[in-house]
C-alpha cells in the first residue's frame, strides 16, 4: 500500500479531528522515523516532547517487552510490584513526596484539579463549591471537558459547552493581574512554565517566581503543567527549575513514558495528596504495572543520558545558530533548551507551507498556530544532526 492508500482510508474510517502531515510513518529508532515508502526523516517534534528519549529507546522497549511477559494489569484493586518502585523512584528523583499516577495528560490535569479543589475545601477551608482556580490566556492543558472550560482558543470550545464553571482566566506573564484575581475562595493558581501549544511562549525572567511568591503569601495552590515542558526539554530536569521555586503540585506526562505508553502523574506533598481517601479519584489503567515498569526505565535513561543537561547544551547551540538566519520570513526565534519557536511574520503565509517544505527536505516539524514552527527534535539528537536540520531549515526559508 502507497501513503495516499493509507491517507484514504483513514481520512474514510477515522474522524476527522487532526490534521496531519501527508507522511505515513511506520518505523522510528531515535531521533529518525520511516515512512511506508522507504522514506526516512529527522523527526522534529518528538510527539510533542513525548519521545525525549528518542523513538524505541532499547531500554525502555526491553523494560517494556519484560514486563509485558510478567503482568501487564491488575487495577488498583490488588497491588502490584512495580507502581511502589515507580512511586519511589520517581519522588526521590524529583524530591516530592508523594505521586498520584494516570495515563493520559488530560487525566492528570483533572487530578491536579480535584487535587486543588479538595485542598481548598478541606485544608484551607473554602466555603462548598465556591472555590476557584486560576487559570491563563492562551493556556493548554488538554482536551477534556472541564479543561476546555478554560482555554481560551475559541475551536477548542466551539459546541462543547456547558462548561465546568470555578475557573478564572488572566493574562499570561502578568503578576499584577494574578494578585487582583486572588480571593479567598482561590485554590489554585494553574501555568505552564513555557506555554507550548501557543507557539512556545516565554514569560520575562522572575514572572514564575514572583507569582509563586504571590501564591504563597494568599495560600493558593502554585500548580505547573509540565506535561511538555518538563523531563528535560526546557534544559533543566523541569522548567521551574529554571525560576528556582518549587511549586506546589506538578502535573507531568508524556516523556515519563518516552512515548512508550500513556503514563502520567501528578506530584505534591503529603499534606496535599493527602486530602484523597480510598475511593475518592481513581484510574484501571492508571499506575498499571506495564505502565509503571515502562516509566522507571525512562525516568533512569533521562538521567544516565543526562538529557537535561544535553537538552541546554544543544539548545543554546542551536538557538544561536538560528539566531544568525537572516531571513525576511522570520519575526522572531526564542527557546529554551531544545524547545525552540521560530516565528514567521504574517505576511509569509502561515507556518504549514514551511513544514510542508521542510517535511520534503526530510525534516519533520509541525506549525503551532498559524505563525509558529516548533523545533523540539528527541533530546537524544546529535549535533551533526542539528546541523543537518539547520541546513534544511535555512534552505526552505530562503527559497519559499
Ligand atoms: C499534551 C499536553 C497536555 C495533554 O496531554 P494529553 O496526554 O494529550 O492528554 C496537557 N498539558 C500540556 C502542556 C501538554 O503539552
Amino acid at each position: 500500500m502507497t501513503t495516499q492508500d493509507y491517507i484514504q482510508i483513514e481520512e474514510k474510517y477515522g474522524a476527522h479531528n487532526y490534521h496531519p502531515l501527508d507522511v505515513v510513518l511506520t518505523r522510528g529508532q531515535g531521533v529518525w522515523v520511516y515512512d511506508v515508502e522507504g522514506k526516512k526523516y529527522l523527526d522534529f517534534l518528538s510527539a510533542y516532547s513525548a519521545v525525549n528519549q528518542g523513538h524505541c529507546h532499547p531500554r525502555i522497549l526491553k523494560a517494556l517487552k519484560e514486563q509485558a511477559e510478567r503482568i501487564t494489569l491488575t487495577s488498583r484493586a490488588f497491588r502490584n510490584d512495580q507502581l511502589p518502585l515507580l512511586a519511589k523512584e520517581l519522588c526521590e528523583l524529583t524530591n516530592y513526596a508523594m505521586m498520584l499516577p494516570m495515563n493520559s495528560g488530560a487525566e492528570a490535569v483533572e487530578t491536579a484539579i480535584k487535587t486543588a479543589r479538595k485542598w481548598g475545601y478541606k485544608i484551607k477551608g473554602v466555603e462548598e463549591d465556591k472555590a476557584e482556580i486560576i487559570t491563563c490566556e492562551n493556556n493548554f492543558h488538554g482536551r477534556t471537558t472541564t479543561i476546555v472550560s478554560f482555554s481560551t482558543e475559541k475551536q477548542y470550545r466551539d459546541g462543547f459547552g456547558p462548561f465546568t464553571p470555578g475557573f478564572v482566566i488572566i493574562p499570561y506573564n502578568d503578576v499584577n493581574a494574578l494578585e487582583q484575581a486572588i480571593n479567598k475562595n482561590t485554590v489554585a493558581f494553574f501555568v505552564e512554565p513555557v506555554q507550548g501549544e501557543a507557539g512556545i511562549i516565554i514569560p520575562d525572567e522572575g514572572y514564575l517566581k514572583k507569582a509563586y511568591e504571590i501564591c504563597k503569601t494568599n495560600n493558593v495552590l502554585f500548580i505547573v503543567d509540565e506535561i511538555q515542558t518538563g523531563l528535560g526539554r526546557t534544559g533543566k530536569l523541569f522548567a521551574y527549575e529554571h525560576e528556582g521555586i518549587k511549586p506546589d503540585i506538578v502535573v507531568i506526562g508524556k516523556a515519563l513514558s518516552g512515548g512508550c505508553y500513556p503514563v502520567s502523574a501528578v506530584l505534591s506533598s503529603r499534606e496535599i495528596l493527602g486530602v484523597f481517601k480510598p475511593g475518592d479519584h481513581g484510574s484501571t489503567f492508571g499506575g498499571n504495572p506495564l505502565a509503571c515498569a515502562v516509566a522507571r526505565e525512562a525516568l533512569k535513561v533521562i538521567v544516565d543520558e543526562k538529557l537535561p543537561e544535553r537538552s541546554a547544551e544543544l539548545g543554546e547551540y542551536f538557538l544561536n545558530k538560528l539566531q544568525n538566519l537572516n531571513n525576511n520570513h522570520i519575526k522572531e526565534i526564542r527557546g529554551k533548551g531544545l524547545f525552540i519557536g521560530i516565528e514567521l511574520k504574517p505576511e509569509a503565509g502561515g507556518a504549514r507551507r514551511f513544514c510542508e517544505a521542510l517535511k520534503e527536505e526530510g525534516l519533520l516539524c509541525k506549525e503551532t498556530h498559524e505563525n509558529v514552527i516548533r523545533l523540539a527534535p528527541p533530546l537524544i539528537i546529535t549535533k551533526e544532526e542539528i546541523d543537518w536540520a539547520y541546513e534544511k531549515i535555512e534552505k526552505v526559508m530562503n527559497e519559499l
